[in-house]
């Protein structure tokens, strides 16, 4: 690697600064356009909204897109950079590419779903109503996925070369590693934690020139008794009667809960309840699980086998979904969205949340201004459907199970590597990156700053 050919080379944060949504970061060369990460905008309005701006990047000027893991969040902008000319490879390992197709595919459905509503009532600012994709685009989309297994080197247009190593998010999640105009950048993606309840240890930190790392917690500690907290709360629901319902990410939040749920009853932490999953995309991305967890992936701890993964009453149908919005007796329930913000899990909270016998635990990151954090904030009403829910039920927000590292696990795993040139911290509210920014700084000595929104930056290799 030389500077001589890397003072042309620059990196644009189209996304995920000032926000955890909307990762999307453009590396330029002499040689290449390349998009790592290629996320959706959501939570609050402001930040959805840019999803409709035109792309602030040409598509059919892109040689190829890098995807770190499946999350909406990552890879969800891909049928509108598909539907505004983009024909190139999207490179991703499996597991990404088995889950961003069950991702992209519902994405499309809800987003046609909602279209139709805002038709029907009238609601829409556009004329007729649009939805941002459609499904069509997100086939298109999912034919461009490039799976490529293992961490060896993949090349890209203009000599460039990328290694995906496994980050312990979810399955299938990576950091990337790019070398492209000479300089050699780390993208984290979403970095997860060395005790994720599905998922080995992330691969070792690769020392580079350049660092991209996500800053979800980097304000805070994770709590070491979260699973006290969710025992407890399951317990003392189950003794009045209620119900527990978890809202939770369809994919790997599901799975990951069932897993300690399983742990929970075989110690007798908790009793035994029937566990309800309630949500079409997480019985599809179990699937991927269990196909996982039955061909012995490493990336998988060796306990996770496909039978774990199938104690549960899968409950896929609609009928289902209605029936359980008044069950017998005590049970668990997961739905999805995590953060409330849209699908089945808002008929449950409708039908739960006026029951002072129920229970409501929010296990996830609630990005400021959805329905998950005004209840984790004490909310006295919620809006669903158009009407207001009194919340009487007990919100219990049980901290400990983020697929997110916290700040103490990504100063460790970048303290085994020398610092590098510059390090961006992006995908944090403002408060989490700068702190976490400063931490770099003050403990590891990292020239570590937080970019704005569509900033553009040199890429250069380290003095050697
Ligand atoms: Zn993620």
């Amino acid at each position: 690697m030389s500077t001589s050919t890397s003072t042309r080379s620059a990196l644009t944060f189209l996304g995920a600064a000032g926000t955890v949504t909307g990762s999307k970061f453009l590396v330029e060369t002499d040689g290449a356009r390349l998009l790592i990460d290629c996320g959706l905008f959501q939570g609050p309005r402001q930040w959805r909204r840019r999803n409709w701006d035109p792309p602030a990047v040409e598509p059919s000027s892109l040689d190829a897109v890098v995807l770190t893991h499946a999350h909406l969040d990552h890879c969800g902008y891909l049928p509108l950079l598909v539907r505004h000319g983009f024909t190139g490879p999207v490179v991703c390992s499996p597991g990404t590419a088995a889950l961003a197709a069950i991702v992209l595919r519902d994405a499309a459905h809800l987003e046609e779903l909602e279209a139709e509503y805002a038709r029907r009532d009238g609601y829409s600012k556009h004329s007729p109503a649009l939805p941002l994709f459609d499904t069509a685009d997100a086939e298109r989309a999912i034919t461009l996925l490039h799976p490529h297994t293992g961490d060896d080197p993949v090349p890209l247009p203009g000599g460039a070369n990328v290694s995906l190593h496994p980050s312990a998010h979810i399955l299938g999640s990576t950091f990337a590693v790019l070398d492209a105009g000479g300089v050699r950048t780390l993208f984290t993606g979403d970095m997860g934690r060395p005790v994720h309840p599905l998922l080995t240890p992330p691969a070792p930190a690769v020392e580079t020139d350049v660092v991209v790392t996500e800053s979800t917690y980097g304000a805070r500690s994770h709590a070491a008794n979260g699973r006290n907290v969710l025992a407890a709360a399951i317990t003392a629901t189950a003794r009045r009667g209620g119900v527990c319902l978890l809202p939770a990410f369809a994919v790997d939040r599901t799975p990951s809960l069932m897993m300690i749920l399983n742990e929970l009853m075989q110690t007798g932490a908790i009793p035994s309840l029937p566990v309800h999953v309630d949500s079409p995309m997480a019985l599809r991305a179990l699937e991927v699980y269990r196909r996982a967890a039955a061909a012995h992936d490493p990336q998988l701890r060796p306990e996770v086998t496909a039978e774990v993964l199938s104690r549960v009453h899968l409950d896929a149908a609609r009928g289902d979904s209605e029936r359980l919005n008044r069950p017998s007796g005590p049970c668990v329930v997961i739905s999805a969205s995590g953060m409330a913000t849209g699908g089945r899990v808002l008929h449950h909270l409708a039908a739960q949340l006026p029951d002072p016998r129920n229970t409501v635990l929010l296990t996830g990151y609630q990005v400021p201004g959805t329905r998950g954090a005004a209840l984790a904030d004490g909310a006295h009403q919620v809006k669903i459907h158009g009407e207001y829910v009194p919340v009487r039920a007990q919100v219990v927000v049980v901290d400990g199970f983020s697929a997110h590292a916290d700040a103490e696990e990504l100063i460790a795993w970048f303290a085994t590597v020398r610092p590098p040139r510059a390090a961006y911290v992006v995908h944090g509210e403002p408060d989490s990156a700068a702190t976490f920014a400063a931490r770099l700084g003050a403990e590891l000595g990292w020239n570590a700053v937080v970019p704005a929104y569509r900033e553009k930056v040199a890429l250069r290799a380290r003095e050697r």
